[in-house]
């Protein structure tokens, strides 16, 4: 792709700003970053407002200092007068970076005194992926919410020849900048009127061209899934808690944890789920019981006696009894100390929720939404709404910002109200279904869910395959759904192998309560397959009477079901109904847009990728070529690369050849040329395990040393099992509980519908157990589809072991594009 025309407005190069407003979350870097790099891509000029709306109400009140040119190499001359080498580097990106936006010991000479509004560069932002906060600064500015704050804000505007507006902040953020929009033909008017711009800049300003991008850690931004900053935050939640499960266990203490969340109890419900909390309070549905205490306590003390040491109760910062009462965590401590005789202990997590690196997620989501945002800033006209960009469907989104803004308050309106369950119904399904779930895997323990004993049944679960973060917390959530619900969960431990060494046994509901943090597979798994002794499979499938079979792994588990369901039409032990959960690392089985485990892998690669990317940087001038696990599937690379900012993606998707690689190289020595003498970047380049035969991470390191020559050295470094991850993320443990519960509540439908079947017929009849019931769990968009293996098979590609076609491939571009390659080989 070449570098596109310059986008002009009125004959003047479009200019665009980004802001970050309110709190501050994780992730917001990566959104300052892509406007800014997508932004120059498209010919634009590029500028960020420091500290939130308050930069834009103060505006500039020093002129910026004359920048002298960067020191580069003069080989690097030839290059001058493109548009994107021009952008490369304005130079305050350092002193943004560093935090002394008023300082003035920049190498340079710089200081950002009264300026706010800063033109930035592509080598400003270089490095901010992986940053927590906001480099730029952000605020809660009262003076932007009064008509004067605003009008400054439109003047300081126009003197800098901004046309469009980028704000990331949460519902109050973008609340603003719907006021802003809404008033500004108004505002320049009273400009001109004043002769504060003139005839041609008021003309030139007519429309403001605006678009939010929702930064917030509270998840409570109605029409979409996830907001940036919310996954990280909820990591920070969970290293804390499983940190206090081991002092808790240890004392056998309670612990009541306060988490953020004023209107919007997400936070608190996921962590309650990934924590493997006794009891959560959320605002959005209070405890219904009247007194809640004497709930909560007949639950925790339902726990204890079954043998539990610890007990932790989550709380969100906005939690209330059904009658708008707060409930807070002193007074839940005192109810577990009094009436329990508990050793309870409080923990408020506090603006350690907001701290830290971000997590994959939050890396990649504001890459894609920022992408979109600069798209629909330079698509916008007059009569086009502002929007806001979301994720839905795992899709990105653009929604009227005016919607989505009057929806989030519906909520907290309903809350206010005492309209419970409208503002359940206002909150995506998913949040009710999560509850549900938590109810099930956490608190259930009483009886009245049982089923009669003519309906219970005997069901195997199975790990197959590599491990994967989140297997463990599936089994969990399968052991106590089946306990729930009156049935015996069967583990077969070590996959095949162990069903034919008799190595079965049922697990019980306090068996499981740590598993859920814990990586790696609790019942042990490999790569055996039931076509090792396909008749003796059966005859011990028949032997533990089993009514259902829950297999947990990646392709070898989704082969495996395929044999299973093949074995159906000999072996009648196999017409039961039979579901595969994928996780595998690897995100390769069909279908399905994410396996468990493949969230978890991914933080373990951009942790590692850090540790890496920092040390090539100390060097000065070093790449590292980083060997990824997957395969023949390049799903891991690819979005590793998106996640890290690796400038080159090795895939076995598309492979590597001779034309590739002298490009690459030649882009290399293009981007080291352009580096500012003495502060060149360390740089990654990601490689699939299995993207060529030929060419291997070794050659590839090899071929970079020596081309690289005095401009840029080069190591390789293999991630190997590490990628395997160590504790599963929040996001895994999260879908686990999810997925675990559709398939539990699958097996159980469909074995009772067999059961209800004529006798004979049972256990001879291919009937009664049709196609359908040997299924595999999917994740398409936002809906989870049970698709029977035989047309999974359709999809897939056996020899090399993965999807036909992924979501994912065009990612290798986008990584590529924003890694500079694109720009500057297009510029050969
Ligand atoms: P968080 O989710 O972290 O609280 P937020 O964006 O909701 O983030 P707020 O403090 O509510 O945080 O809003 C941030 C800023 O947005 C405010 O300080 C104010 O400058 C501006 N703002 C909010 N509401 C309005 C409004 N109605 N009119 C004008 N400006 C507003």
């Amino acid at each position: 792709m070449a570098p596109p025309a310059a986008n002009t407005q009125g004959g003047h190069k479009m200019r665009i700003a980004v802001l970050t407003s309110g709190g501050d979350s994780a992730g917001m870097n990566s959104a300052v970053r892509t406007i800014v790099k997508a932004g120059i891509l498209k010919g634009c000029e590029t500028y960020v407002v420091r500290e939130g709306y308050e930069g834009l109400v103060r505006g500039n009140s020093t002129p910026a200092p004359a920048t002298p040119a960067p020191a580069r190499s003069t080989e690097a001359e030839h290059l001058a007068d493109d548009a994107f080498v021009h952008n490369l580097r304005f130079g305050d990106g350092e002193l943004l970076r560093h935090g002394e936006g008023d300082a003035s010991d920049d190498p340079d000479g710089h200081t950002l005194k009264g300026r706010y509004i800063i033109r930035v560069g592509w080598d400003d932002v270089r490095g901010w992926l992986a940053e927590g906060g906001t480099l730029i600064g952000t605020a809660r500015s009262a003076a932007f919410r009064t008509p004067e704050g605003r009008l400054s804000a439109a003047l300081n505007m126009v003197k800098e020849g901004i046309d469009a507006l980028c704000v990331c902040g949460g519902d109050g953020s973008l609340t603003g900048a719907d006021v802003f929009r809404a008033e500004w033909s108004s505002l320049i008017k009273q400009l001109l009127e004043k002769g504060s711009i003139t005839k041609e800049q008021f003309d030139h300003h007519q429309h403001l061209k605006i678009v939010g991008l929702v930064g917030s850690i509270d998840n409570d931004m109605s029409m979409t899934d996830l907001t940036i900053g919310a996954l990280t935050a909820l990591h920070r939640i969970c290293e804390a808690i499983d940190n206090i499960n081991s002092t808790a266990i240890s004392h056998s203490r309670a612990f009541v944890i306060e988490v953020m969340g004023r209107h919007c109890g997400w936070l608190a419900l996921m962590a309650g789920i990934s924590g493997g909390a006794d009891f959560v309070f959320i605002p959005e549905r209070p405890p219904m019981a009247d007194p809640w205490e004497d709930e909560m306590c007949e639950v925790i003390q339902g726990h204890r006696a079954v043998g539990k040491r610890k007990t932790i109760v989550i709380v969100a910062e906005g939690a209330h009894d059904a009658s708008m009462k707060p409930i807070a965590v002193d007074y839940v401590k005192s109810v577990l100390s009094e009436r329990l005789g508990l050793d309870t202990r409080v923990t408020t997590l506090g603006h350690t929720q907001r701290g830290g690196k971000p997590c994959a997620f939050d890396r990649i989501l504001p890459m894609l939404q920022g992408v979109e945002a600069v798209d629909a800033l330079l698509e916008a006209t007059p009569e086009t709404p502002s929007y806001m960009i979301g994720i839905q469907e795992n899709k990105i989104t653009r929604i009227p910002l005016l919607e989505a803004v009057k929806q989030t308050h519906a909520i907290a309106k309903a809350v206010e109200a005492k309209d419970y369950e409208k503002a359940m119904s206002l909150r995506d399904p998913e949040f009710a279904e999560s509850l549900e779930s938590f109810y099930t895997s956490s608190i259930s323990l009483d009886s009245k869910r049982r089923l009669p004993e003519d309906k219970r049944l005997r069901i195997g679960i199975i790990h197959v395959g590599a491990p994967a973060g989140g297997m463990n917390a599936a089994t969990r959530t399968a052991v106590r759904y089946c306990i729930s619900h009156g049935h015996t969960p069967l583990a077969v431990y070590n996959g095949f192998k162990g069903l034919l060494d008799d190595n079965v046994q049922p697990l019980s509901w306090l068996r499981v309560d740590s598993w859920m943090a814990r990586g790696g597979s609790e019942l042990g798994t490999n790569r055996t397959l039931p076509d090792v002794d396909i008749g003796s499979v059966a005859s011990k499938f028949q032997q533990y009477h089993f009514d259902a079979f829950f297999l947990i792994g990646g392709f070898e588990a989704f082969t495996a079901l395929v044999q299973l369901e093949q074995g159906r039409q000999y072996y009648p032990a196999f017409r039961i109904p039979m579901v595969h959960l994928p996780a595998t690392i690897s995100n390769n089985v069909p279908v399905t847009e994410f396996s468990l485990g493949s969230d978890t892998s991914l933080n373990s690669l951009v942790n590692a990728c850090d540790v890496l990317r920092q040390s090539a940087s100390a060097s000065r001038n070093r790449v590292f070529v980083v060997e990824t696990q997957g395969g023949k599937c390049g799903y891991i690379a690819t979005m590793g690369a998106l996640a890290t900012g690796a400038v080159l993606v090795y895939t076995p998707e598309v492979g590597i050849n001779l034309d590739l690689l002298r490009d690459d190289v030649q882009f290399l020595k293009t981007r080291y040329l352009l580096d500012v003498k003495g502060r060149a970047e360390g740089r990654l380049v990601l490689r699939n395990e299995q993207a060529s035969n030929i060419f291997t991470t070794d050659v590839i390191t090899k071929i970079l040393k020596e081309e690289g020559g005095s401009l840029f050295d080069s190591r390789s470094a293999s991630l190997g099992h590490i990628l395997q991850g160590d504790v599963p993320s929040p996001l895994d443990r999260a879908r686990a509980v999810r997925l675990s519960m559709k398939c539990m509540s699958f097996l159980e439908r469909e074995a009772l519908a067999a059961r209800a079947a004529p006798a004979l017929q049972r256990r001879t009849s291919v009937a009664v157990s049709p196609k359908s019931t040997a299924a595999v769990i999917t994740i398409q968009g936002s809906n989870v589809v049970m698709v029977p293996v035989h047309e999974m098979q359709e999809h897939a590609d056996m020899n090399n072991r993965r999807n036909l076609n992924s979501w994912w491939e065009g990612y290798k571009e986008l990584a590529e594009l924003l890694g500079g390659r694109t720009a500057l080989v297009a510029q050969k």
